[in-house]
């Protein structure tokens, strides 16, 4: 280390409060309604907050999927889109700075992340097969069906146990995956899907530690470890503050040691990378490389550009410059906990520890009067905002979906409303007027009554279906 480097870390240590490091060039006006507004426009959604418009939501914590600001720097890159239908110079700048800060060889570029996930999906599962992952992501596992797959859940524990304050929840569960590999065979596992973070256990990290022994599991049984990277810089902060030996290493380092660790990843370039749109799908395998390439011309566009225009590769390169910055990550991070940290002081029922991009309500303990199958957590999101104008998302029974083997709803332990934080959107004042939101809905819980749904799409309900009050 430097000496200027050694003072900054000093000083850094010594300060109390942090603040963004990038200030606020461009405004966005977001409007206040009135409760009887507001509960007119519930009745039209049918009490599924994917249904609201946008412009009735005062503070929009649906999801951080494409809701972030870009820099000037990146707004900067999108005058300098390529948009040539071949050959982009825009897409061998994306190559290059994933290579860089993940590691990977080859590179399909796709319009988002489920894009990369059918393609994974199509070349490596057949029909029969199992994919062990710590924990399901909805998209994910609807492509490994889709396949002919069966999503297994080898996940730690402590992952379903929202009071459980183990540091890295994520962690996949050894045990649970060798005992699958001696149950169905390893010729029956294409890969094992490991998300880092774990967005349904409530942005839980996965230790280095397990990732480098996940690695040697795997590789003794021949199996790709094919990583859900889409928060893979967020779950690098968790390391660098929680494991020990990574508290001097920075972000990037961690980062590029963890993916080392496995074969290729899925990316939703609409969280981490910071953009609106966009995606990849990376591999180390040429031969799957040359599989995939094939079929992204048949799904998403030629293998330069993958849905994506040039200026969108432009800016996610530079996003993805941007997003593994220390300062930034801290401040990212700081703020989620800024604002769950302020809901536990008060008592309400939160997923501990507090992850990465969202605080996650437990639905449960809110809402005990309310039975799973009256969707707690979806009436808790209506109730949201209803009260404070603030837009939630259901992650309980509704975004479980059913068991395509015998047409029962999957009853999942976790029943949860997430308010995911969009990066570098929101001030500390927006999250102080969230959280008081989330209290005045608490103090009335025993009033709250559950739903009945009334239309249920196909596929992923969550984003369609619709509910009225019981
Ligand atoms: C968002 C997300 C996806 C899917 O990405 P899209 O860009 O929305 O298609 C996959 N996995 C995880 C963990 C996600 O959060």
């Amino acid at each position: 280390m430097t000496t200027t480097e050694t003072r900054r870390r000093l000083r850094d240590a010594t300060k109390k409060s942090w603040a963004e490091p990038w200030k606020i060039k461009m405004v966005e006006h977001a409007h206040w309604t009135t409760r009887e507004y507001r509960a007119q426009c519930l009745a039209e959604a049918g009490y599924n907050t994917f249904l609201l418009r946008s412009e009735d939501v005062y503070i929009d914590l649906l999801t951080d999927s494409g809701t972030s600001a870009m820099s000037d720097h990146q707004w900067a890159g999108m005058m300098l889109g390529d948009e040539a239908y071949a050959g982009s110079r825009n897409f061998y700048t994306l190559e290059a700075a994933i290579q860089k800060y993940y590691g990977y060889k080859y590179i399909v570029p796709t319009h988002q992340g489920r894009g990369a996930e059918n393609i994974l999906s199509q070349i490596y599962i057949e029909k029969g097969d199992f994919v062990p992952g710590n924990m399901y992501f909805t998209t994910t596992r609807l492509h490994q069906e889709l396949s002919g797959g069966t999503f297994v859940d080898v996940i730690i524990d402590e992952a379903h146990d929202p009071q459980s304050l183990h540091p890295f929840k994520g962690n996949v569960d050894l045990d649970k995956l060798e005992a699958l590999i001696a149950k169905v065979g390893a010729e029956h596992i294409p890969y094992v899907c490991l998300a880092a973070t774990v967005n349904l256990a409530g942005g839980q990290p996965v230790s280095m530690q397990n990732a480098r022994e996940l690695k040697a599991l795997c590789a003794r049984h021949g199996i790709p470890v094919m990583m859900d990277a889409t928060r893979a810089v967020e779950n690098a902060y968790f390391i660098q503050q929680r494991e020990p030996g990574y508290g001097d290493k920075k972000i990037a380092e961690i980062l590029y040691e963890f993916c080392s660790y496995t074969d290729g990843c899925t990316m939703s370039g609409k969280k981490d990378p910071l953009v609106n749109i966009g995606g990849w799908l990376a591999l180390n395998d040429y031969e799957k490389f040359e599989e995939a390439r094939n079929m992204v011309v048949v799904y998403e566009g030629l293998h330069t550009y993958g849905g994506m225009a040039g200026r969108d590769m432009e800016a996610m390169a530079r996003g993805i410059e941007e997003s593994v910055d220390d300062d930034y990550m801290r401040s990212r991070i700081g703020q989620v906990v800024y604002l769950g940290q302020k809901l536990l002081d008060w008592g309400v029922p939160i997923v501990q520890p507090i992850g990465g991009h969202a605080i996650f309500l437990d639905a449960r303990r809110f809402y005990p009067h309310i039975p799973q199958d009256q969707f707690p957590a979806q009436a808790l999101a209506a109730d949201l905002f209803l009260e404070g104008g603030v837009r939630a998302m259901e992650r309980g029974i509704v975004s479980a979906g059913r068991d395509p083997a015998t047409g029962d709803h999957r009853y999942p332990k976790l029943e949860l409303v997430r308010l995911t934080i969009p990066r570098r959107v929101y001030t500390q004042a927006h999250m102080d007027v969230t959280a008081e939101a989330v209290e005045e809905t608490f103090w009335m819980r025993d009033r709250a009554t559950g739903l009945r749904m009334i239309y249920e799409p196909k596929y992923l309900r969550f984003f369609q279906a619709r509910f009225e009050r019981m």
